[in-house]
């Protein structure tokens, strides 16, 4: 895994809440990466070492920067770090771009429409991936994109701009929980994402089993556009979606109890209590080990460890690189006394 360390050239305010940091590319070789993935940006605050994923805001051929936009979340740490605190000036180790929330490889997909559904933070992957299939290809883009108010929406005025620049290829739909009854504008509806409505008038001006479709929001968001898209015959190869946090589901803790858990690692042995609810990885960092991680949303398999005793749950599906004693441990849990995982 490569690390990198980069600048920060400049720090935006977009809303109240988010700011966008734009970094300098490295100065030998430029940090390659595709619409759609994220960086995870490695700080050290109040003496313990904190790794988040943010996705890139930039896109690779347009941007000359890498950037990601952060918003707050209320009692997050690196998220309020990074809104009060990091400044221009400031270097950050960062690792190197992953994610496979990204344009499919496949010719055959070339001229299909993209739709983007999105909520709150959940642009900044989507609004990369429509600078680029807008700036690069000649299908329709559309973008779904929920907020509370219209002064939460995040790159407001650049997706105007791209509208502008492609109005007969780009349509955006925005909903508001909070909408002044006195702005009437096309595509503009209070509420939240109605997905039936927006494939039913799509599904009038193209054929919507060419469409690739691109999640990401809330785990209730994902839920109603993938019931909705069933409901069109779209294959699940043509949704993608991304998940900002873990999603927790409570039936798959009723058989999990506080434990003791042995972690090695490079040889030295560390007991730590893993609570109920938490996972081994939360656990272990609560105990200030180095252990490595990334998403904590079970998606990438950097945080995996081996079991070498005891009984474990995963409670996501196990990432392919891995062997049937390796988990991740971000959503594994005991299931046992005496876990012995070495890391
Ligand atoms: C692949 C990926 C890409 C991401 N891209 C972005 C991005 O582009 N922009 C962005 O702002 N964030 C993004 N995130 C979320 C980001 O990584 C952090 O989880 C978020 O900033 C909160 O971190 P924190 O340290 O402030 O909160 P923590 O201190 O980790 O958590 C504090 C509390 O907030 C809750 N929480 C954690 N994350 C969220 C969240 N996203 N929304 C609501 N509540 C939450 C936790 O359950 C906890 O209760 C992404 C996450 C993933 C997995």
């Amino acid at each position: 895994m490569t690390i990198y360390t980069l600048s920060i050239i400049d720090k935006r305010i977009e809303t109240n809440d988010t700011v966008t940091l734009v970094f300098k590319q490295p100065g030998l070789k430029k940090i390659a990466y595709l619409p759609g993935q994220y960086l995870t940006l490695i700080f050290k605050i109040n003496g313990r070492r904190y790794l988040r994923p943010y996705s890139l805001s930039s896109t690779p051929v347009i941007d000359k920067f890498l950037e990601v936009t952060v918003k707050r979340v209320p009692h997050g740490i690196v998220s309020n770090h990074v809104c009060d605190i990091v400044s221009v000036g400031d270097v950050i180790e960062v690792l190197q771009p992953m994610g496979d929330f990204v344009l499919p490889n496949a010719p055959k997909y070339e001229n299909y429409a993209i739709v983007l559904w999105g909520a709150g933070s959940g642009i900044t992957p989507l609004f990369s991936i429509a600078k680029q299939v807008l700036h690069s290809g000649h299908c329709q883009v559309v973008l779904v994109y929920g907020n509370r108010t219209i002064d939460n929406v995040i790159f407001k005025t650049q997706i105007e701009i791209l509208q502008q620049q492609h109005p007969d290829r780009f349509t955006v739909w925005n909903f508001y929980t909070q909408l002044d009854e006195a702005i009437q504008k096309k595509y503009c509806l209070k509420g939240r994402i109605l997905p039936d409505l927006v494939l039913n008038s799509l599904s009038k001006n193209f054929d919507l089993t060419e469409s690739l479709h691109y999640i990401c929001g809330p785990n209730g968001l994902k839920l109603a556009v993938k019931k909705a898209l069933n409901t069109y015959t779209i294959h699940l190869e043509q949704i993608f979606s991304e998940d900002f946090e873990l999603v927790k589901n409570d039936a798959d803790f009723v058989d999990i109890r506080t434990q003791f858990v042995t972690i090695n690692q490079n040889g030295i042995d560390k007991v730590v209590e893993v609570v109920k609810g938490k996972s081994i990885l939360e656990a272990g960092l609560d105990a200030l080990i180095e252990m490595p991680y990334s998403c904590q949303t079970g998606n990438c398999s950097i945080c995996k460890g081996k079991l070498l005793n005891g009984n474990v749950k995963q409670v996501l599906p196990k990432h392919p690189d891995l062997t049937v004693d390796e988990y991740q441990l971000c959503c594994t849990y005991p299931l046992s006394s005496e876990i012995v995982i070495s890391i």
